[in-house]
């Protein structure tokens, strides 16, 4: 179900839980800012999961809430993702959905990085 991102978060959401290691997850990249880890339900060869460590709900909340460092750390992080899965040359594509006309299902920032083949047209026509 989409969730709404204007609402407070949850710090029972799926991704929290993976957060504080009560639920596992297959990581791929961890550092003070941010967590890395491949989507249960893979969407492309390559899917990986990249989230921040503060409890942000969306895009938008991290946006207008998160400190300098926190922003600088998980944008790199990302691109370090990325990077480090040989992604850079053939290519890849990062998305963040926000709240529920984009149909966020977990209401903890995560951008994805799909891979792995031609991706197609930006969104479902
Ligand atoms: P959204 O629709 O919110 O942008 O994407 C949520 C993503 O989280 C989906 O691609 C879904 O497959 C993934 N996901 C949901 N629950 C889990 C989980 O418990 N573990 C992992 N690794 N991925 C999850």
């Amino acid at each position: 179900m989409a969730v709404d991102a204007t609402l407070p978060y949850d710090d029972q959401n799926i991704f929290a839980r993976i957060l504080r290691g009560e639920i596992p997850a297959r990581k791929v990249f961890e550092d003070d800012w941010a967590l890395a880890f491949h989507d249960i339900n893979p969407q492309s060869p390559t899917h990986i999961l990249v989230i921040p460590k503060g409890a942000y709900v969306s895009w938008d909340d991290f946006s207008a809430r998160a400190s300098e460092p926190e922003i600088s750390g998980f944008v790199r992080a990302v691109g370090h993702v990325a990077r480090e899965a040989g992604l850079v040359a053939p290519g890849y594509r990062l998305l963040a959905n926000t709240g529920l006309d984009s149909h966020q299902e977990v209401p903890h920032l995560h951008v994805h990085v799909f891979a792995g083949r031609p991706l197609g047209p930006l969104l479902a026509r």
